[in-house]
């Protein structure tokens, strides 16, 4: 009974498995209704969940739609998921690093919200890509490429879809253990033997500080582990983008040059780390992933030599007002600057355009002289004072600061 339900949460007192297994099925076939999904969120929130009911939930939403198989092909099946950052394309370069290794890589990502970008809007930069690829192409080309990147089909983890949207609705998203059951319902349901998180940590990430991150680290690779999947996390900094191009298309050219052993030393580095395989950077360095990234954009039908991000495209740059060092360059003020350039979007059926965003030329710690470049905005004309505010906001310049490192944490 949903009302029993209810009431053992509102008394504060702790779900069986069984009964967040019922609830969850009802949430998706409509016999819970949205009100009463909507109160369960409220009073979970509130009175909490514990470990055994995080797991339990996780298992449920994994449950809730299909979990997907790939019978014929050799493992082992691995993916990465990330909390999300400004100029994060780490996916787009680990994917074929680990399928040049031998690991199958079955992603399924989404897409960007507010400051963050998505990795499907970075794909659909490429023209013709497509990110709704049938369960055939999809099996077709993880055994032939060895890993595609896909948006969630409506039969995956749909008890997440409903939950989710109900969450934004109801202020209830920051909570770890809705989080967690929220990333790994979908993860899990890509049939994986293995998962690594990066978990951003700083002003453009969800988790703003290192207790906060951490304990969503733990949480997800505790709950991971629990369902059977290796699970490892790395914390990485988000106080500051990573890499230098931060937009959809322009991504895209970064993740290019970092395949061919080239491109940001920071973005380079995120990749090799998260990698966890100590073949990593040589597989970078001989650029041998390079040619499989162009097979899966194949293979999604894009048409990497048709992507055009010069015309009607506008080049600004943003100067140093003084000479000294870049003590803060923050990650939330850039994203919003790309967010409104055209890049990003506020509700999740917007579109975004492919062809515009950023440069960040200065990190924290490098030196710059009085009108040096430390930003490039490529834009068409949308945005431009309120990007230029934005981005006066995100630098400061003083008299010293240390480089920022990039890697913060490992759970394991
Ligand atoms: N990403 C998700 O997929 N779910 C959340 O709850 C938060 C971030």
């Amino acid at each position: 009974m949903i009302g029993d339900f209810l009431a053992t949460k509102r008394d504060g007192r702790a779900h069986a498995p069984a009964d967040i297994a019922a609830f969850v099925g009802g949430v998706v076939d409509g016999s819970v209704s949205r009100p009463q999904a909507a109160a369960w969120l409220g009073m979970a929130f509130v009175r909490g969940l514990d470990d055994a009911e995080t797991v339990a939930l996780t298992r449920a939403m994994t449950e809730s739609g299909a979990r997907l198989s790939w019978p014929g092909i050799d493992g082992p099946f691995v993916d990465k998921h990330s909390t999300g950052g400004v100029g994060d394309k780490v996916s787009l370069i680990l994917a074929p690093v680990w399928a040049e290794l031998g690991w199958k890589v079955p992603m399924i990502s989404g897409r960007g919200l507010g400051h963050t970008g998505g990795t499907l809007d970075k794909l659909e930069a490429i023209p013709g890509f497509r990110t709704d690829l049938d369960d055939d192409a999809l099996h077709r080309t993880l055994r032939d490429v060895g890993f595609f990147m896909n948006g969630q089909t409506a039969q995956l983890a749909p008890a997440d879809r409903v939950l989710y949207a109900l969450r934004n609705e109801t202020e209830t998203v920051p909570y770890i253990p809705f989080i967690v059951a929220s990333i790994l319902s979908k993860k899990l349901a890509e049939g994986l033997d293995r998962l690594v998180l990066d978990v951003k940590c700083g002003s453009g990430a969800f988790m703003q500080d290192l207790p906060s991150a951490r304990a969503l680290a733990e949480a997800l690779v505790r709950v991971g582990k629990g369902a059977g999947v290796q699970t490892e996390a790395l914390i990485t900094d988000m106080e500051q983008p990573l890499g230098v191009a931060c937009g959809n298309g322009n991504e895209v050219v970064e993740s290019i040059a970092c395949l061919e052993g080239r491109g940001p030393s920071d973005l380079r580095e995120a990749v090799i780390r998260l990698a966890m395989h100590p073949d990593a950077a040589r597989v970078l360095d001989s650029g041998a992933a390079r040619e499989r990234f162009d097979r899966m954009v194949h293979a999604h039908g894009g048409d990497l030599a048709a992507m055009d991000l010069v015309t009607g495209v506008t080049v600004e740059d943003v100067c140093a007002p003084e000479a000294g060092v870049v003590t803060r360059c923050d990650a939330r003020a850039v994203g919003r600057a790309v967010f409104v350039l055209g890049a990003g979007r506020s509700r999740a059926e917007d579109p975004v355009l492919p062809n515009v965003g950023m440069d960040v030329l200065k990190k924290v710690g490098d030196r710059v002289e009085r009108g040096e470049p430390i930003a490039r905005i490529f834009h068409v004309g949308r945005g431009l004072e309120a990007a230029r505010h934005e981005l006066r906001e995100a630098f400061v310049v003083g008299e010293d600061a240390e480089k920022r490192p990039l890697v913060l944490g490992h759970v394991t």
